[in-house]
């Protein structure tokens, strides 16, 4: 008897001795929609789940759970989506869901139709049909979807200063852009449109642990309002103005000679092409003599240079017509050919990705990373922001 009173006792104690130890946890969390495969029109699809279990909800009625590696199959059924698993046909609903019963619950998702490959995601989804097709929304903590994002942005064996700065970009850039999708029913989508995110981060260990260790931290620009924190492979050892490049003015985005990228992977590049395809461009375009475009190297970071060519749109459009890595360069008259010389990968605006794996290769902070890219910038506390706005 005295013993049977005790038992539920202790489990008392325990659950709410790890209540009080998640409760941080939860209470700093949010969540966010993510729309996945949002370009693939999916109209088949299985869903097994990974790590821990999922309830399964058909217009908002429990129909079934699913455990370790125990997988469903998802199918378009004129304006519903049919559920069966090995064993069971579930039935069609409008809206299907699966919930994680635990923060940890990861599953699969691999498309049959049409084909795609598998990837691994956290917490919950929801399926309903739009315009035809599937429409998967992966209902996620934000931080674990920030260490998919770092995770398809960065690539492996970086420094983990490094991995903390681009955690703070896409967590930022993820709030700052959480209206995009709201005509189709979700946040963001997972590719280049938002952020690329194919699912939960699990080739980098350090990863993780940099999204834990800057928690909750996101970029603010002097009036407090969160920052278009835009970044680019290489600026080729001067990032530029965004007016210079989008047209529109932005304190933050300001151009700042970088000497950390000189060494990057991308901080030089030369590419050829024919005479007879200058030639050819120059009659469509109606583009300036080649002559216009020639210059030494050093003229390639004179901004007066490029400011005189940016006023007619030419850099753009020679760089997106024969593919070029930047529009920083000079191009050099060779008897039958042309030959591009130039600076950096991508459009400059920004945090400089090489640049920035240098810095923390050199031991300087994410913070002093970021405050060199970004002009007149705070990091703070995403839960404090409406405290800051207020006062
Ligand atoms: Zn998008
Ligand atoms: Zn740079």
């Amino acid at each position: 008897m005295y013993i049977g009173h005790r038992q539920p006792m202790i489990n008392r104690i325990i659950t709410f001795v790890i209540f009080l130890v998640l409760l941080p946890l939860y209470s700093n969390s949010q969540v966010i929609e993510v729309g996945l495969f949002a370009y693939k029109n999916i109209k088949k699809i299985t869903i097994v789940s990974q790590t821990g279990a999922f309830t399964i909800y058909g217009d908002g009625v429990r129909i079934s759970e699913i455990y370790n590696l125990e997988g469903i199959r998802a199918e378009i059924q004129s304006d519903k989506i049919a559920i069966r698993s090995m064993n069971n046909d579930f039935g069609a609903y409008k809206v299907v869901e699966l919930r994680g019963l635990t923060e940890t619950s990861t599953f699969n998702l691999k498309g049959i139709q049409p084909h795609t490959k598998e990837q691994e995601y956290h917490n919950h989804l929801r399926l309903k049909v739009y315009a035809g097709s599937i429409q998967l929304v992966n209902i996620v903590n934000i931080e674990n979807y920030v260490g998919g994002v770092v995770e398809a942005e960065t690539g492996k064996e970086r420094p983990f200063e490094f991995y903390k700065v681009q955690s703070i970009i896409s967590r930022t850039y993820a709030l700052a852009n959480f209206r995009r999708h709201e005509d189709e029913g979700y946040q963001l989508c997972d590719e280049v449109h938002c952020q690329v995110y194919h699912g939960l981060s699990k080739y980098e260990a350090l990863i993780p642990k940099a999204v834990i260790s800057t928690q909750g931290i996101v970029i603010v620009d002097s009036d407090i309002e969160l920052i278009t924190a835009a970044f680019s492979s290489n600026c080729g050892g001067k990032t530029r103005n965004a007016e210079d490049v989008w047209s529109k003015e932005v304190s933050y985005l300001k151009a700042r000679t970088d000497s950390f990228c000189l060494e990057g992977a991308h901080a030089k590049w030369t590419k050829t092409i024919s005479k007879s395809d200058w030639i050819k461009y120059e009659k469509l375009e109606e583009s300036p003599p080649l002559q216009a475009y020639s210059g030494s190297e050093s003229m390639i970071m004179d901004d007066s240079y490029s400011e005189f060519l940016y006023q007619k749109n030419d850099l753009i459009s020679i760089r997106r017509k024969f593919n070029l890595n930047s529009t920083r360069f000079v191009i050099e008259d060779q008897k039958d050919h042309v030959v591009f010389v130039g600076r950096g990968f991508g459009h400059g605006v920004g945090l400089c990705q090489e640049g920035a794996i240098h810095m923390a290769e050199k031991e300087y902070n994410y913070k002093e990373i970021l405050e060199f890219y970004y002009t007149d910038i705070h990091l703070i506390q995403l839960s404090s922001l409406n405290f800051f706005k207020d006062n």
